[in-house]
């Protein structure tokens, strides 16, 4: 497909049947349901409503067949009769059955794990299952492991948020923490700030996060019954060596998870019966890859964390946010990075810490200048966390930290929220960004 087609194309697809198109984040493409039906990731298009992307990779699906209207520069564009789309709502029919029998019983909806290697179409699918679950009146959590895309938040967090709205065709995920911020409201899902784009960075701390993430989805689901039949659909890193196995049956044992879905990968597959056949109350299932999938690379990786840290800070083209810069003096917070000292040999450690402890432990930074340009998250702790509890408070929001005066010892801080965001203890990781 010409690169530079800006004019309307109009796609009459047939039942089961869908359009791919991918759009450089410099570019925008729209499109408007002219007749039929049609779906995006899950959600329903409104007909002749005109949804714009940039920087996406989409297909819109339709079930019975419909007519679309396509503008803008898309860099591919085709579109494919064969989808994976009736695997995918066996899957959530299987589901929804659990979720009745939970209901029922008073019991747990399904705990469902996605696994598969990197660009299998892992996010998608569990996009789907939720707008699916969603449509049939349920409310599940979703559960994002994936510390580098950062779902809802910022790149480096792990997340579980709770689906009771339709996720916004335009923005995917995004939109979610940014509408809420955008109306003035303070909620953001139950984040854990890890600070790395790979789990094996600090693996033990990787698994505390997690192990705090499931309880605090635990204590939920036994207060509130809707999340507790909805039941979590759980996102992952796309790691599948030695450090991705381990961090699976961490996974599953925090989460009490019973259902493991497997996307496009024979070995991973088998390995997953044979890992767990002794517990016969999981079930392991393996559903098929979609065609449509797009690998990306680094360089698109980079550019996804980039634009999701504007994201929070300036809202998107829809939401758009006015962050506040301020001034704070460097000895008023308590900025903390975690296991420093893990690059010290063993026996540098202090007396009776090994190292593993020390990949848990935060140490404070006592030197502003390696601030500048960082991400900080601002920890739900206050003045009297001691340094153990507030590594294991989840994250109130985050902030950046766009100058330093070395002298003054005063940092230009810029936070989505005047003030109330600015807590004593802050949480550095590896992330860093440039306003553009
Ligand atoms: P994973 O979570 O396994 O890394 P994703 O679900 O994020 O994979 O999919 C990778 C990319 O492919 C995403 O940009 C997504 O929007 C795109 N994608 C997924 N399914 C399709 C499809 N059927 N048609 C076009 N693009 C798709």
């Amino acid at each position: 497909m010409d690169k530079a087609a800006t004019d309307v194309r109009e796609y009459n697809l047939d039942p089961d049947s869908e359009l791919r198109f991918e759009v450089e984040f410099a570019a925008t493409a729209t499109v408007k349901l002219l007749n039929g039906t049609a779906e995006i990731f899950g959600v329903e298009l409104a007909p002749g409503n005109a949804y714009h992307f940039s920087g996406k990779k989409i297909a819109v699906f339709t079930w019975h067949g419909c007519s679309i209207e396509l503008s803008g520069e898309c860099s591919v564009e085709y579109t494919a009769n064969e989808t994976p789309m009736d695997s995918y709502l066996n899957l959530h029919l299987a589901l929804e059955q659990m979720r009745v029998i939970a209901s029922q019983q008073g019991e747990n909806g399904p705990r469902v794990l996605i696994l598969g290697p990197h660009d299998v179409g892992k996010t998608s699918l569990c996009k789907i299952l939720l707008n699916y679950a969603l449509r049939q009146g349920r409310r599940p959590v979703h559960v994002s492991l994936d510390c580098s895309e950062g779902s809802f938040t910022m790149p480096g967090t792990i997340t579980a948020t709770s689906i009771n709205n339709i996720i916004d065709v335009e923005e995917g995920f995004g939109s979610t923490a940014t509408t809420a911020a955008s109306m003035g409201s303070t909620i953001m899902p139950l984040a854990y700030y890890y600070g790395y784009q790979n789990p094996a960075e600090n693996l033990p701390l990787y698994k505390l996060l997690i192990s705090k993430l499931a309880q605090g989805v635990k204590a939920r689901s036994a207060i509130d019954d809707e999340a507790r039949v909805g039941g979590q659909i759980i996102d992952t890193t796309g790691l599948i060596d030695q450090v991705g196995y381990d961090i699976i049956q961490h996974a599953i044992a925090q989460f009490s998870v019973n259902v493991v879905v497997v996307l496009g990968h024979e070995r991973l597959y088998s390995d997953m019966t044979r890992i767990l056949r002794d517990k016969p109350e999981i079930s392991v299932v393996k559903v098929a890859k979609s065609g449509g999938v797009v690998e990306r690379d680094q360089q698109f990786r980079t550019q996804l964390q980039r634009s999701k840290i504007q994201e929070y800070f300036y809202g998107t083209a829809k939401y758009e946010l006015s962050p506040y810069s301020t001034l704070t003096n460097f000895s008023d917070v308590s900025i903390w990075r975690v296991g420093e000292s893990s690059l010290a040999p063993t026996s540098a450690l202090p007396i009776g810490m090994d190292r593993q402890m020390s990949e848990t432990q935060l140490v404070k930074i006592d030197n502003a200048d390696i601030l500048l340009h960082s991400i900080l998250a601002v920890l739900n702790a206050d003045e009297k966390d001691t340094e153990t509890t507030a590594l294991e408070s989840n994250v109130a929001g985050f902030i950046y930290i766009s100058d330093v005066d070395d002298g003054k010892q005063k940092l230009t801080v810029l936070s989505p929220a005047p003030g109330k965001l600015l807590k004593k203890h802050l949480l550095m990781g590896s992330f860093k960004w440039m306003e553009t």
